[in-house]
């Protein structure tokens, strides 16, 4: 038998989640700065739940008010040491953030969601399997950018619903 490789090991599973609106309270305008980043309640125990589970936690996010001017790269790395450790100290270590900065007043990306790169990569960098995977959005982009890389599980909520609504929903084990 060949010794195991990283080719071989099992691809995990893995909740992927937009921020703005499902994450942290979205105002309908750009979450700019620490002070106006607010975890909804229930979010952490919820994510706990599915990293028991076995599932990798992933956060992909559209930040366009980067390419805006709205705020820079470095108040979204403040923001985003923030949620890690807040969900790292609840039991919820998130395995990784990406985001895109662009937005098409100013330019085009393949990144930006509806495109699909940024969940491409989260799949590729952290070996995961795409039919084991949930991705779970507030906009209709959030579920497209997904099915795009193949993950066919995308759950559509309201803006700053409580997604414990699906915390015993039986997602199956991501590990
Ligand atoms: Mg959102």
């Amino acid at each position: 038998m060949p010794p195991a490789t990283p080719s071989h090991r099992a691809r995990r599973g893995a909740v992927l989640l937009d921020r703005d609106g499902v994450l942290n309270h979205d105002p309908g305008d750009y979450t700019t700065c620490l002070a106006e980043f607010h975890i909804l309640p229930g979010v952490l125990d919820t994510l706990k739940a599915w990293h028991d589970a076995g599932f990798k936690l992933i956060v992909i996010t559209n930040q366009g008010g980067i390419a805006k001017g709205r705020y820079t790269h470095a108040d979204v790395a403040v923001i985003h040491a923030h949620l890690r450790e807040v969900a790292s100290a609840h039991g919820a270590p998130i395995a990784d953030i990406l985001y895109s900065p662009h937005h098409p007043d100013f330019g085009q990306s393949l990144s930006r969601k509806p495109g699909s790169l940024l969940v491409e990569r989260a799949l590729a960098r952290h070996n995961l399997d795409p039919k084991k995977c949930w991705m779970f959005g507030d906009k209709a982009r959030d579920i497209d950018c997904a099915w795009g890389a193949g993950v066919s599980h995308g759950i559509l909520i309201e803006p700053n619903a409580p997604i414990s609504n699906w915390q015993s929903l039986p997602l199956g084990k991501g590990a």
